[in-house]
């Protein structure tokens, strides 16, 4: 299998080649040349698999032999046995038809450890594979960074750097990224932003001088295509249980970057009947804004109380529209150029396509709160803030009451307990067992000033690998 990028000037890559690369040269992000298709039989053959078994079934295509069968399901069993539920995403019935999808019982409580988890012992494999080593950087609002790096903690041949805006994190947050006391493991606190993180990261892809002969940088946000991968097969995995691919099933996606949700759609593409895909947004709605009313043009960003969903562009959205322009490589280019200056609009076509794959729904702060202050009376179970989003959007834009809607949980309450008060409970959410005593563990990170120069200086005296 080849990797070609949605901007249609780079040279296509083998699957390793993808795995260790962020954005195309082109500016581009990578997509499969071509997608895996499964029959309904194949996939109702695949009812009873372990959570482990079928995601090598769903994952096995796009690695094509680049990695051994033997060797990929270690990798598939390494990275799934740090979560703490057997079922790895099992599903809670909180309505008529209406299920959670609990994607957090990964080692960070949100559903990036899916993507990360596997990313991590993969990067690990090929890099021994190759005798290579890397660096990992990336930039966190919150949930992106503790999960890269406890996918990579234990990586031989990786140093992690991430960023993350000084004093801007939750301390739950925080102090799981910087209780992470391994010497490839470095935190860096930015006096600054997340957008001055996110900029600096993108100015050290640019130019990676700074880094030793030999070292190159590796992306771990949802641009890697190996992330959207690994999150194709929860989708199978609960329609499956679920009656499927017998009955169809829909899915409300929590959205901020389009990675998650975009995986749902990538599913429907290989043969998984799913009814409605349901984008769900904050306040910073422009996935919303694009397939109600085709406005996709940038506002201001605002804070909202989910803060992984603080977005003002969707990277992964890319990916959607190179599909839906029918992979005109240049046409996106120019699309995403015109983008830098003003907004963008799908034409009528694409515009219909868009819409008959996915409902959208927009839901504030205070109507979130009204959520799980709801779920909770109703069913005595409660949601983090980015779930409950996904709640409200399903129950909003549902079409069926026969057809099972999933609603993805992305995060336990627990990491929110801000949101969660607000919503009226009287204590925080407890920390599950493994990480009880948070708040007592021993921390470690720099603080930087907002300057290339300095921050580059700091990585190139801490390789520790
Ligand atoms: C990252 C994240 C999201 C958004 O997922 P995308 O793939 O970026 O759309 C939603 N909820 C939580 C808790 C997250 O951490």
């Amino acid at each position: 299998m080849k990797y070609i990028s949605t901007r249609g000037q780079a040279p296509a890559l083998s699957f390793e080649e993808v795995v260790l690369t962020g954005l195309a040269p082109d500016g581009g992000l990578y997509v499969p040349e071509s997608l895996p298709e499964f029959s309904r039989d194949e996939i109702a053959s695949w009812a009873g698999l372990s959570y482990e078994e079928l995601a090598f079934k769903v994952v096995s295509p796009f690695v094509d032999g680049a990695v051994p069968d033997a060797d990929l399901k270690k990798i598939i069993a390494d990275s799934y046995s740090t979560f703490r539920h057997k079922a790895i995403a099992p599903l809670v019935q909180t309505g008529h038809n209406e299920f959670i999808l609990e994607l957090f019982q990964g080692p960070t409580l949100a559903f990036k450890d899916f993507a990360l988890q596997f990313l991590g012992n993969l990067l690990d494999y090929i890099l021994k594979k190759r005798d290579q080593k890397v660096v990992v950087m990336g930039a966190t609002s919150g949930d992106t960074g503790s999960a890269a790096i406890e996918g990579c903690r234990h990586c031989d041949n990786i140093d992690i750097f991430i960023l993350h805006p000084h004093n801007r994190v939750s301390n739950v947050q925080r102090r799981q990224m910087t209780t992470v006391l391994e010497d490839n493991v470095h935190n860096v606190a930015l006096d600054g932003n997340f957008d001055d993180c996110q900029n600096m990261v993108k100015a050290s892809f640019a130019d990676q001088s700074f880094l030793p002969e030999g070292r190159q940088l590796v992306a771990v946000n949802s641009i890697n295509w190996a992330r959207i991968m690994a999150q194709i097969v929860y989708y199978f995995y609960a329609s499956l249980a679920l009656g499927g691919p017998a009955r169809p099933v829909s899915f409300s996606v929590p959205t901020g970057n389009f990675g998650d949700i975009f995986a749902g759609y990538l599913a429907k593409r290989m043969g998984l009947p799913i009814d409605q895909l349901v984008i769900a947004t904050n306040s910073n709605d422009i996935l919303h804004r694009a397939i109600s009313a085709n406005d996709l043009s940038k506002q201001q960003l605002e804070h909202t109380l989910s803060p992984s969903m603080d977005i003002m562009v969707s990277s992964n959205f890319e990916r959607m529209l190179f599909d839906l322009y029918d992979r005109d490589g240049a046409k996106i280019a120019q699309m995403m150029e015109d983008f830098k200056t003003g907004a963008m609009h799908l034409d009528p076509k694409a515009l219909e396509r868009a819409r008959e794959l996915f409902a959208s729904h927009r839901v504030d702060d205070e109507r979130m709160l009204e959520v799980i202050r709801d779920v909770f009376e109703n069913t005595e179970y409660l949601l983090d803030p980015h779930t409950a989003i996904g709640v409200e959007a399903a129950r909003v834009t549902r079409r069926r009451q026969d057809v099972p809607m999933v609603c993805l949980a992305t995060a336990h309450p627990a990491k929110f307990p801000e949101a969660v008060q607000k919503a009226g409970q009287t204590e925080d959410p407890a920390l599950p067992h493994h990480m009880a005593d948070l708040f007592e563990r021993e921390e470690r990170y720099e603080v930087l000033p907002h300057d290339a120069e300095t921050v580059h200086k700091f990585m190139a005296g801490h390789l520790a690998c």
